[in-house]
């Protein structure tokens, strides 16, 4: 069976005061919670991991990367490699994120370049995907996706049963707008069935989250969905009490 991720994604939010208070609500608050058949993940700003390394001590709760570097080492400037966030107690990067997307110009090349060197360095790519409103409302949401899925398979190949992938409907990313429970369960399990025709071992067993306005209130009807495996929380994930229910409701 596969388990349940739950990931926040502080993006470009946090400081050390706030990082102490947020650790602290969520370690008290997870006391006594049955965190077996899930995993949560904190991707922070990387100038803080050292300091949420310490501050979080539950066995249940990884630190993630937000973003990697595709090169290992050497003249680029502002980029963390793999390593580093593997040497700052990282299991997880972000990956393809739609805001490095779109901001930073990615590529799916630069996606699968990236994951590749994710795997490499030990950790987890969390691969986002996600089609846009006009990409929506245009039909084209299959090919889109498609697009996205394919790269990875021929790129990543036999090392995709260490990636997870992220639906990302870019249109419901910080707009209060969420795909709801049965569009996004579609959707996921047409990821799958695609994913089935690379490997259906792999589809089985790959973890696929949601993320898009998840909040505490719509968490659980997404959650209970059989191809819905894990959260991938933004806004929501900077206030420690609805992150805790999220977390919960899973
Ligand atoms: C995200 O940025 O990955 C995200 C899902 O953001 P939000 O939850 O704020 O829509």
């Amino acid at each position: 069976m596969r388990s349940k991720l739950i990931i926040a994604n502080w993006k470009l939010n946090g400081n050390w005061s706030f990082n102490e208070e947020f650790a602290s609500a969520l370690s008290q608050g997870l006391k006594g919670i049955d965190l077996n058949d899930r995993q949560i993940v904190i991707c922070p700003p990387s100038i803080f991991l050292q300091q949420l390394g310490g501050l979080i001590i539950d066995q249940a709760i990884y630190l993630g990367g937000q973003d990697l570097s595709e090169e290992l080492s050497g003249p680029f400037t502002g980029e963390i490699s793999g390593a580093m966030l593997k040497e700052f107690g990282c299991r997880f990067v972000i990956v393809g994120h739609s805001e490095r997307r779109s901001r930073h110009a990615e590529t799916n090349e630069l996606v699968v370049k990236k994951a590749i060197k994710a795997i490499a360095a030990g950790l987890t790519p969390v691969v986002c995907i996600g089609e846009t409103l006009e990409q929506r409302q245009g039909g084209q949401m299959e090919s889109v996706l498609a697009t996205q899925i394919d790269a990875l398979l021929s790129g990543v190949d036999q090392l995709m049963n260490q990636v997870v992938i992220a639906y990302e409907p870019i249109w419901a990313i910080g707009t209060g707008q969420t795909a709801d429970a049965a569009m996004a369960e579609e959707v996921h399990s047409w990821i799958r069935e695609r994913v089935s025709k690379f490997s259906p071992a792999v589809a089985q067993n790959l973890q696929i989250v949601y993320g898009g306005s998840v909040k505490s209130d719509n968490a659980e009807e997404l959650i209970k969905m059989s191809n819905i495996d894990g959260l991938l929380v933004g806004g929501a994930s900077l206030d420690a009490s609805q992150f805790l229910k999220i977390c919960q409701a899973s």
